[in-house]
């Protein structure tokens, strides 16, 4: 089994790239969310022209990133996870670099994050889009099946795929996780497919529910816990 996660909206309580734009870029990215929500642009050109408007030297934008709070159970499902050798991974249509400086914070930086990419400088921000594909359903900067073996480029995983997500750009890789956890935009879509998953609102839920998929007791979740924290 290994476990996908989105970031932003998931993992983050806030939509990291929304905090950085609301806080250091020019009135235009509401315009540029605008066009996006009118399907005027798709969501990968909306976010190449937002990043393009972030002012502000690296220590503004670092402030903004390090007021960013997790997931109230993000730390204890990842060491939940880590206990049994389920590998987690990021997948997210967010920017590397916001998303490294939060985890790195949080003592997570070793977890692997597939994202767009932030180059350029302060004034001068751009943004790199090395995982979007044509065609991709979500529009998005990041196609989330193809970055993960879903669909194409690689070959189909064999381990059973737990995805948790909460918005649009998880859409096109909802459909091909085997258990999927959603809440809001993603739970709509999901019930509007009729496609099953299980609701969260925090990674407790998703941990109390992945253990008793796995038919864990209470007992050998304690035992496995207090192992892990031995380890550490
Ligand atoms: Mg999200
Ligand atoms: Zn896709």
């Amino acid at each position: 089994m290994r476990i996908i996660c989105d970031f932003d909206g998931t993992i983050s309580r806030r939509d990291t790239t929304d905090l950085v734009l609301e806080t250091l870029a020019g009135p235009g990215w509401t315009e540029l969310e605008d066009q996006w929500l009118a399907a005027k642009i798709t969501a990968a050109e909306c976010m190449r022209g937002q990043v393009a408007l972030i002012g502000g030297d690296r220590a503004a934008l670092d402030a903004v990133l390090d007021s960013v709070e997790l997931d109230a159970g993000f730390l204890d499902f990842v060491a939940w996870c880590e206990a049994r050798d389920l590998p987690v991974s990021i997948v997210s249509d967010g920017v590397d670099y916001f998303i490294g400086r939060i985890l790195a914070r949080h003592g997570l930086e070793r977890l692997p994050v597939i994202s767009n990419e932030l180059v350029g400088e302060p004034g001068a921000w751009a943004l790199e889009q090395p995982w979007a594909e044509a065609g991709c359903a979500a529009g998005s900067g990041v196609c989330k099946c193809a970055a993960t073996g879903l669909r194409g480029r690689t070959p189909p995983p064999k381990a059973t795929t737990v995805y948790v997500g909460d918005g649009r750009s998880d859409f096109c890789i909802a459909g091909r996780a085997d258990i999927l956890f959603a809440k809001d935009k993603l739970a709509d879509y999901a019930s509007a497919r009729a496609q099953p998953y299980h609701p969260f609102e925090t990674f407790h839920e998703v941990t109390a529910t992945l253990a008793a998929l796995m038919g864990e007791t209470a007992a050998e979740a304690a035992l496995a816990a207090a192992r892990a924290a031995a380890a550490r």
